[in-house]
């Protein structure tokens, strides 16, 4: 199938390209999972790195873009670029790109963490906006298996945040590739695929249904994934929501790239509705994995990101509330927009 254009009549996916060595880590990853041993699996590692905060709760300069209940990162690795995630508003990755001057132009490959509408609003936008001087543009887009399953109300209706956006996307040229397993995106930049959860964090909302056999179960969001990037200095994590649980998600980094500690954690954590005791138990495991640099956002709580900061050992300097603009730079640690310091 083409990278960029998909047939009409089955469109919908690619399965990700796989060579020998994607593979096989795969499967050494799914046993290392299943066993519950964690080994070191990837060996290449990302020289130079930026993330910067595109869409997230708050704003703290009103000429550096607006915050809404949503979430986006441009990811710049090793001279290439990848958006994660895409906001809420349909527009509002692209207006705050544009008040940050960050370019976007050259964007080609995007991954959804999952299917929530405040993570996948913004990709038709992006796509239609930057296809017209690059066909390439926000071309590609890395999802997670099941992301695409109804997510059913009480009614019946379903609410999955692509459900009209993945058609829309597919008539534009647009490829998904949906990944069941780790994926090295680039040398040193994985995909996490479906995360593994020993520990009941379920920081998800509840309300919503899958349907499996015919029988209706709690949707548990299981495609949410993340972005694990290994550097020199430690394990990078980004996540959209951390519905799985930055806690397994935080395992699961360190079985996927190494046992090394983690440099940073980035995104929504949604613990905004945990109890103070789940956030220090979190924010304990972080400590005992190493954690260096805490840039918490859209979903996370105020208030949490306080709690994880205490309870990780960390300071004003290296634990903060994300805003918009904020941003991780490798061998710098963070770039703070003008508030919750
Ligand atoms: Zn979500
Ligand atoms: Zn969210």
């Amino acid at each position: 199938m083409s990278d960029t254009q998909a047939p009409p009549a089955e469109p919908a996916v690619e399965k990700p390209k796989r060579n020998w060595r994607t593979f096989v880590l795969g499967v050494c990853i799914a046993l290392a999972a299943a066993s519950g041993a964690a080994h070191a699996q990837g060996t290449h590692q990302v020289q130079a790195l930026k993330i910067t905060v595109l869409v997230t709760n708050l704003a703290g300069n009103a000429r550096g873009g607006d915050g809404e209940w949503g979430y986006s990162a441009l990811v710049e690795a090793s001279g290439r670029k990848i958006l994660y995630d895409t906001g809420s508003s349909p527009d509002m990755v692209l207006k705050n790109a544009r008040a940050l001057r960050v370019d976007l132009s050259d964007v080609e490959e995007v991954v959804l963490s999952h299917n929530h509408g405040d993570h996948v609003a913004g990709l038709m936008t992006l796509r239609r906006e930057f296809a017209k001087a690059n066909p390439k543009a926000f071309s590609r887009a890395h999802v997670a298996a099941r992301i695409f399953e109804p997510r059913l109300n009480a009614g019946g209706d379903d609410q999955n945040g692509l459900r009209d956006i993945r058609a829309e996307y597919l008539a534009t040229g647009g490829t998904f590739i949906v990944h069941d397993k780790p994926a090295e995106l680039l040398p040193g930049l994985w995909l996490t695929g479906p995360v593994p959860r020993p520990h009941p964090e379920k920081n998800w909302s509840p309300g919503l249904s899958l349907r499996v056999a015919n029988t209706l179960i709690e949707d548990n969001v299981p495609e949410d994934s993340a972005l694990v990037i290994a550097t020199g200095e430690g394990i990078v994590i980004l996540t959209g929501c951390g519905h799985a649980g930055i806690v397994n998600i935080a395992e699961y980094a360190r079985a996927i790239v190494s046992g090394k500690p983690l440099l940073a954690v980035m995104g929504g954590i949604h613990l905004f509705a945990a109890t103070d005791q789940a956030v220090q138990w979190t924010g304990a495991r972080l400590k005992d994995f190493g954690l260096k640099t805490l840039l918490a956002g859209h979903c996370t709580g105020i208030e949490a990101t306080y709690i994880l900061r205490e309870a990780a050992r960390l300071d004003r300097k290296t634990a903060l509330v994300s805003t918009v603009g904020s941003s991780f730079t490798l061998g710098r640690g963070i770039t703070s927009g003008a508030l919750a310091q």
